[in-house]
């Protein structure tokens, strides 16, 4: 396709290709209609992109992205700080807070254990969680993972890990279609996979 586009314009497919779920036709068709935007316009994308970059980061507390830190939900004091629900990603905690019944803390793993990709436990953000539940007075774990054989396996591995510790470990129930994943979960599903949790 590069043959026939100005090497600019060429290269804001090729980048646009790159972002998930966006192929080819749909990259293109991206392309023209940014270039036909206001110079303004244009900019505000651009600058929308630079400064999400540059201000956002991970809450050292949770892991979850934000702005400051800690993060607004780390920092709330009318949430319940004995409660840590345990997700793979910063997009599984925007679909839990959508479904506004969970009042806890989270921590984010960035990821799930995968020993077929090589991912061990020291590969996602695991010993911090461990710090915090020492550090902290903390009630319940609920291991919200997704329901794949890397969430069910991670899951295992932190009940295991911190079970004799005494504090009580749950998990999801499996309302969330098995090799699904959590963020694209319906609100009654994700509630009702909460509200069904089990003690590992
Ligand atoms: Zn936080």
């Amino acid at each position: 396709m590069s043959k026939y586009y100005a090497k600019p314009l060429s290269k804001l497919i090729a980048e646009l290709n790159k972002l998930p779920g966006i192929g080819g036709k749909s990259a293109q068709r991206l392309a023209f209609h940014i270039l036909s935007l206001s110079d303004e316009e244009a900019k505000q994308l651009a600058d929308a992109i630079v400064e999400a970059k540059t201000t956002m980061h991970y809450c050292s507390v949770c892991g979850n992205l934000t702005d400051v830190d800690p993060c607004p939900i780390c920092s709330d004091p009318t949430r319940d700080g004995r409660t840590v629900c345990v997700v793979e990603s910063p997009r599984d905690v925007s679909a839990m807070e959508r479904i506004r019944e969970y009042n806890g803390l989270y921590h984010v793993l960035h990821g799930a254990i995968s020993p077929m990709d090589g991912i061990g436990p020291d590969d996602i953000n695991l010993r911090s969680l461990i710090v915090r539940l020492q550090e902290n007075d903390i009630n319940e774990v609920i291991l919200a993972t997704n329901p794949n054989i890397e969430g069910e396996a991670t899951a295992m591995y932190i009940a295991r890990l911190i079970k004799p510790a005494g504090i009580k470990v749950t998990r999801i129930a499996h309302g969330i279609p098995v090799g699904g994943d959590l963020e694209y979960a319906d609100e009654v599903t994700l509630s009702k996979a909460m509200e069904g949790r089990r003690e590992l």
